[in-house]
């Protein structure tokens, strides 16, 4: 399952603040694409504004051609992977993959599959009868990313996943996602302020700054044409 993502002329206000301001962008289906910009910039508000965990104040987003900007989260029939990875303590892995899917009315034997087949996915099946405090950062990022994975999104929703792991395993979990979207083939939109990571993961990256999209390309794109000079001066070759 995937999804092209039209999010045309999407402005937000928080208060008297513009924090987008008239932005479009088209997202491919299959797409690995990456939200990359300093801190503030808007990236998480524009994917919360794709999740519905923000209204849209101007414009409008559409998901395989049907707008999606007025329906609840849950039946955008999109998955989101939070940086504090929002398990619930009190709940086994195995309850907190189950959750979102119980509230559906999603059979329970259909819900053990898809429980079993993302643990062996992310080589986590011996983790599905702990609780969230017996596991280290890394494996609750990947009971994160499971419960994900059990929902069968068209489209991934990643914010900074990578951004609370020591560097080796910020690498590693790099490498799986990338074999993720290789073995799913669901869209994946990944926020980052880190331009290694946009680099190395992304089909084509947005750079934000500002409220704006600066420009969208491809990794080599952007670094060798850098169409501003704020892209030149946060993507382009180290000082
Ligand atoms: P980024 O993810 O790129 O760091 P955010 O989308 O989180 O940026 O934030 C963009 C701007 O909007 C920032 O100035 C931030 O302080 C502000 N902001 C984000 N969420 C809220 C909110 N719920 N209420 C008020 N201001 C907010
Ligand atoms: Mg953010």
């Amino acid at each position: 399952m995937t999804a092209n993502i039209e999010i045309r002329n999407v402005s937000k206000q928080f208060g008297a603040m513009t924090v987008l301001d008239d932005l479009s962008l088209s997202i491919r289906a299959r797409e690995f694409i990456v939200f990359l910009g300093p801190s503030g910039c808007g990236k998480s508000t524009l994917l919360r504004m794709i999740a519905g965990l923000e209204t849209v104040d101007g414009g409008e987003i559409a998901i395989n051609g049907e707008r999606i900007d007025h329906l609840p989260p849950g039946k955008r029939g999109i998955a989101m992977v939070f940086q504090s990875y929002a398990l619930y303590p009190h709940m086994t892995v195995r309850d907190n993959m189950a959750f979102g899917l119980d509230n559906i009315g999603v059979a329970r034997d259909v819900i053990d599959a898809r429980i079993a087949e993302a643990a062996r996915i992310l080589e986590m099946p011996q983790l599905l009868d702990r609780k969230p405090g017996q596991l280290s950062g890394g494996q609750r990022q990947r009971v994160a990313i499971g419960r994900a994975i059990v929902k069968e999104p068209k489209a991934f929703l990643f914010d900074e996943p990578l951004s609370n792991l020591d560097a080796a395993l910020r690498t590693r979990t790099r490498i799986e996602l990338a074999q993720l979207h290789q073995r799913l083939q669901s869209t994946m939109i990944f926020v980052t302020h880190d331009q290694v990571e946009a680099m190395t993961l992304a089909d084509r990256i947005v750079v934000m700054n500002n409220r704006r999209i600066e420009q969208i390309g491809s990794p080599m794109e952007i670094y060798e044409r850098p169409a501003t000079k704020f892209v030149a001066g946060f993507v382009g070759a180290p000082a």
